[in-house]
């Protein structure tokens, strides 16, 4: 037996299989391409001969393979093996996603934790990887130890959802940033200043508006958008066509940037001129709107 098995030995899967060899656990591994595990064979793990050897030698699997779908098709084969075994799936995926694989592992016997990783592959094993995770609460608290060895562990609660939700809100807010960035060089770029001249100034810049965020959240919590505004929506919907016409007068494309535009001007329509930019969340909630 070994203390821990990972399935799927890509860039990541790699990398967790590593951060348990490096923290002195044994481990088993596969992957559907036996070349890649060839790194790991050498660093001491076990090669498991077939997926279900792979499952059968340990209590905890871990998987992370590329969609849900692959992790569905890949564990059908050895789903008799799965009883009494924990199973912490990480690959990226939809709350809804992870909550129909806690159904189907749970209805083979298996206690299942559901895991985002908030890292890339070099941070994994140390304390900056965040490792998310949701299930069962008596796996996860059987297993933190093990666990602990990716990086630092935040477990959310029973429900298998909340952790892919937390994950992909976390990209969210990533990806906002990364489409201002782009767009901000962009506009530089195109009369020849050098990103590597301009960066500083933007990164000092993101980082002063994020002190907005904290108001933001009380406002949201609070459902009070109105109070204390300095810089409310009508104001800034109308400064925010200038982004969008120095953009088009560059030659630079809109495309990252008119959703915000189409947004804000809902809002103005809605009769929120006066509010801060925070209201917004009720209008992008549809479902909410709909009750
Ligand atoms: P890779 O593309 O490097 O590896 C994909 C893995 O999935 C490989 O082991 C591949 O096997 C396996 N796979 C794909 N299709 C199948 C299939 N049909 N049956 C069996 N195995 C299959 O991806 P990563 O390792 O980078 O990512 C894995 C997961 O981790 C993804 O969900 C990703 O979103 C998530 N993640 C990745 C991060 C990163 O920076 N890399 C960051 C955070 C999360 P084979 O080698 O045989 O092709």
């Amino acid at each position: 037996m070994s203390d821990v098995a990972v399935i799927g030995l890509g860039a990541m899967g790699t990398a967790l299989a590593e951060a348990f060899l490096n923290k002195g656990h044994s481990v088993t591994v596969w992957n559907r391409s036996p070349a890649k595990a060839q790194v790991l064979a050498a660093k001491g793990a076990v090669v498991a001969a077939s997926l279900e050897d792979a499952v059968r030698s340990s209590q905890l699997i871990m998987v992370c393979l590329l969609v849900y779908d692959t992790v569905h098709e890949a564990l059908a084969a050895a789903q008799e093996a799965l009883s009494g075994r924990t199973l912490v799936n990480l690959t990226n995926g939809t709350p809804e996603q992870a909550r129909a694989m806690s159904d189907w592992a749970v209805g083979h016997g298996a206690n299942y934790i559901d895991g985002g990783i908030m890292a890339v592959p070099p941070m994994i094993g140390g304390q900056h990887a965040l490792i998310l995770y949701s299930g069962s609460r008596q796996a996860f608290d059987t297993h933190a130890g093990q666990l602990d060895a990716l990086g630092t562990s935040m477990y959310l609660g029973e429900d298998a959802g909340l952790a892919p939700l937390y994950d992909i809100s976390l990209l969210a807010g990533m990806y906002g940033l990364f489409a201002g960035v782009l767009q901000a060089l962009s506009l530089t770029g195109a009369v020849g200043i050098r990103a590597g001249e301009f960066m500083p100034l933007l990164m000092s810049w993101l980082n002063a508006m994020q002190g907005a965020l904290p108001k933001w959240a009380e406002r949201i919590d609070s459902d009070d958008h109105t109070s204390a505004v300095v810089s409310n929506l009508g104001m800034q919907a109308d400064a925010y066509v200038n982004l969008i016409d120095a953009s088009t007068a560059a030659g630079i494309s809109t495309e990252l940037v008119l959703p915000m535009q189409d947004l804000m001007r809902r809002g103005v329509a809605a009769g929120k001129a006066n509010a801060d930019l925070s209201s917004l969340v009720g209008l992008l909630q549809l479902s909410k709107q709909a009750t």
